[in-house]
């Protein structure tokens, strides 16, 4: 059983994935504690708040209710809804604080790729198919620190960015693990300008990748 909060197909917006049609599943529960975190409804597991999957279909809006699910019964919605999409982007919430392999497995063998977006502060339990996205938490008030084992799993480093410090620690935390050869995207935090700008340089700098939410400019989830 996993316990979901939120699926919905889209456009992947973000990394390597980016402008790939998705099928998101958010999961429920996360510890870590990020100030500026925009799924806090996410953060909790209420069992007041458990719904059916036919709620959860119904649901608008964040809400922190959710449902726990099987793989195969996941499998079922998708077709149910008539899900077109080929790749699904497992989030959160922090989707690692579950064992994640026999949901991928069973994607998987439905013929479906699969991503995990992470803070990496979790053991990633996953098939080595499985797309990881790690977008290192440091520091943040849950205590949680981001683990060497999901940095190395990491496929690709998302990191958003506001100000040149953001930069610097990730610099840092790359040199200490010796991960300078991962593929990095910097992420310019809410559209701003000056993020954007200093995103730019830094790609340019270090050889990185830029990601730029693309759904945010499309306007769509
Ligand atoms: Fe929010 Fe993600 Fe931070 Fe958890 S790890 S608090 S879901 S931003």
């Amino acid at each position: 059983m996993y316990q979901v909060n939120e699926v919905f197909q889209t456009i992947q917006g973000e990394g390597r994935y980016t402008g790939t049609p998705a099928i998101f599943v958010r999961l429920q529960g996360c510890p870590v504690g990020c100030s500026w975190c925009d799924t806090k409804h996410t953060w909790t597991l209420d069992p007041e708040l458990a719904i059916t999957p036919d709620q959860l279909l119904a649901k608008r809006g964040d809400s922190p209710s959710w449902t726990g699910i099987t793989p195969a019964a996941l499998l079922a919605l998708f077709r149910q809804q008539g899900y077109q999409a080929r790749h699904v982007v497992i989030t959160g919430g922090e989707p690692c604080m579950f064992d994640l392999t026999s949901l991928c497995q069973t994607l998987h063998a439905a013929g479906y790729s699969t991503q995990i977006e992470t803070s990496g502060t979790f053991e990633i339990k996953a098939p080595p198919d499985t797309w990881v996205t790690v977008s290192p938490k440091l520091n943040m008030p849950g205590g949680y620190p981001v683990l060497p084992s999901a940095l190395k799993r990491a496929d690709e480093i998302k990191h958003p960015v506001a100000m040149q410090k953001h930069v610097d620690e990730l610099v840092a935390l790359l040199d200490l693990h010796q991960l300078n050869d991962k593929l990095v995207y910097l992420q310019p935090i809410s559209q701003q300008k000056r993020a954007t700008e200093l995103a730019i340089a830094s790609c340019i700098k270090h050889n990185w990748r830029l990601s730029v939410q693309v759904h945010k400019y499309l306007g769509i989830e």
